[in-house]
């Protein structure tokens, strides 16, 4: 396939995250390159809203603009330097093992950053050739703190590779890499996403990933279905109905021209992946890293409350008693203080002054704090 690079200098690399999501723990983000030569037909990317390379002139020819015309931030690994100097150190997101990074090398330049600046990693990865890299992971790991999450979405459907991920490495390679990280010492798992509905939910492939990943040195699965939105919907769409007709009539009645699947359907599914990892020994949440200091307390707090929300959502809870969590979790997250000092000094009255924190938050926060 034609893949046309573009080196041009950005402006800026860190986009720094509002709130910690309750999934990967980042809270920052910076990739060296825009397009993804993999090219998967799910990708969320494929959406106009992050993907504005199929309107730029020079790339209206060719077939998948998004797969095919990529652009290189040659100056990422100076711009990033400059930027995290004056950030906090919490966990960034960052890596991009696609083929151009075997002539551009710049995944590896921006990890040498945040090994020498401390701070701690997260790679979300569909390819082996991150084991190119594997010394600077595990020293990062060993200083601070790496995770290398890997993509999984298939193991038992057959022909899915072919029509969804044409250009991806296999998963069998995917797992045999997952081994290597794992015994080099490093946190790796499985992000079984986007799980595609009526394709890849079976609860065969559910529990065949669950099992590899065990099997293979992964510590946890998380489970997310499909999202649709604009262009990657449209896009989507039209493979479905030309591969397998009768799944895609079902999509309009699971997604009610909706972002995500009903609830129930997320909600069965993330409940069968939990009890899989429970047998499994292993876990359905990723674990948070948590920076020494005075706000440890904070994190690990605002980890298990984030995680509680996680479990409202699988049970389709009321969504303004799931958004009340959320909130609390961030304000225990992001204040500066200590909320175990700020409880002995002022007991639930101290709780109530934490962002988003009302009565019945300040006592399942001191349950919380009793507990550690
Ligand atoms: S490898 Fe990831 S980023 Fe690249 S196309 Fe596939 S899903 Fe998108």
């Amino acid at each position: 396939m034609k893949i046309r690079c573009i080196p041009y200098k950005t402006k800026k690399i860190v986009n720094i995250h509002k709130h910690v999501d309750g999934w990967f723990w980042e809270k920052y983000s910076a990739h060296p390159y825009i397009g993804c030569q993999y090219g998967c037909e799910y990708c969320y990317w494929r959406d106009e809203k992050y993907n504005m390379l199929a309107r730029e002139k020079d790339a209206r020819d060719l077939e998948d603009p998004f797969s095919q015309y990529i652009k290189i931030k040659v100056n990422a690994p100076e711009l990033l330097r400059k930027e995290l100097s004056r950030l906090p150190k919490e966990i960034i997101y960052t890596g991009d093992y696609q083929p151009v990074e075997a002539k551009f090398n710049l995944s590896r330049e921006m990890l040498k950053v945040c090994l020498d600046l401390g701070f701690p990693v997260l790679i979300n990865e569909k390819s082996p050739f991150v084991l190119k890299d594997l010394d600077l992971i595990k020293d990062i790991s060993e200083k601070s703190w790496a995770c290398v999450l890997w993509s999984i979405s298939n193991h038992t459907s057959e022909g899915y590779s072919d029509i969804f991920e044409p250009n991806l490495p296999s998963i069998e390679s995917r797992f045999k890499t997952m081994k290597k990280i794992a015994e080099a010492g490093v946190l790796t798992g499985t992000a079984f996403m986007p799980i595609l509905p009526f394709i890849t939910d079976s609860d065969d492939n559910l529990e065949a990933i669950v099992k590899k990943t065990a099997e293979f040195g992964g510590r946890f699965v998380l489970a997310g279905s499909l999202t649709m939105s604009g262009a990657q919907a449209t896009r989507y769409m039209q493979i479905i109905t030309r591969h397998c007709p009768e799944v895609a009539k079902k999509y309009r009645a699971l997604y009610n021209r909706g972002y995500i699947p009903k609830c129930e359907y997320t909600g069965g599914i993330g409940e069968k992946v939990k009890k899989l990892c429970e047998k499994q020994g292993i876990s359905d949440r990723m674990p948070r890293y948590i920076p020494p200091g005075k706000t440890a307390v904070n994190k690990k707090v605002a980890e298990r409350l984030l995680n509680e929300t996680y479990y409202m959502e699988l049970r389709c809870e009321n969504k303004y008693r799931i958004l009340a969590y959320r909130k609390a979790s961030w304000g225990v997250d992001e204040i500066d203080k200590d909320i175990k000092q700020l409880y002995y000094e002022k007991g639930l009255e101290g709780l109530k002054t934490i962002p988003g924190v009302g009565s019945k938050l300040s006592l399942r926060i001191e349950e919380e704090l009793l507990r550690l």
